[in-house]
């Protein structure tokens, strides 16, 4: 288990955003390099999820990503606005994570782990046009 820890460590900074315009920033730097344009971002306390967004592609991110590492918080960056491409989480939507950030599924998995340990048990997921019926009924 140590070990594990140890080389999480490798990859995972101990950087943190420094206010939520850092993370507006970040968000604008990625949607550029990804080729996508969000409607709109904004950056509030949400309660159980990361990131939401909507179809007509306006983004919400939750402020405790201040609160984490910063390539876990770009990771949720990169995760919502790849859903701009696509709106599921398939084949193609994973191609496009590799891309990005090819570390993409140790950061999911730290990120779950981060949930776990220090906000009590915050799920990372967030509503889209697909999953927002089956969304609602597990909360
Ligand atoms: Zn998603």
């Amino acid at each position: 288990m140590k070990k594990a820890a140890d080389q999480d460590d490798k990859v995972i900074s101990k950087t943190t955003w420094q206010d939520a315009e850092d993370i507006r920033w970040a968000v604008r730097n990625w949607a550029a390099r990804i080729g996508v344009k969000p409607a709109r971002v904004q950056i509030r306390p949400m309660k159980t999820k990361w990131a939401s967004i909507t179809t007509t592609g306006g983004m919400t991110f939750d402020t405790d990503l201040l609160k984490l590492p910063k390539e876990l918080g770009e990771f949720v960056i990169v995760h919502e606005l790849v859903h701009l491409l696509v709106p599921n989480h398939g084949r193609v939507f994973k191609s496009f994570m590799q891309a990005y950030i090819p570390e993409w599924e140790l950061l999911e998995t730290q990120l779950q782990t981060y949930a776990n340990k220090e906000l009590n048990g915050k799920v990372p997921r967030h509503t889209n046009s697909n999953s927002k019926k089956k969304l609602k009924q597990q909360l």
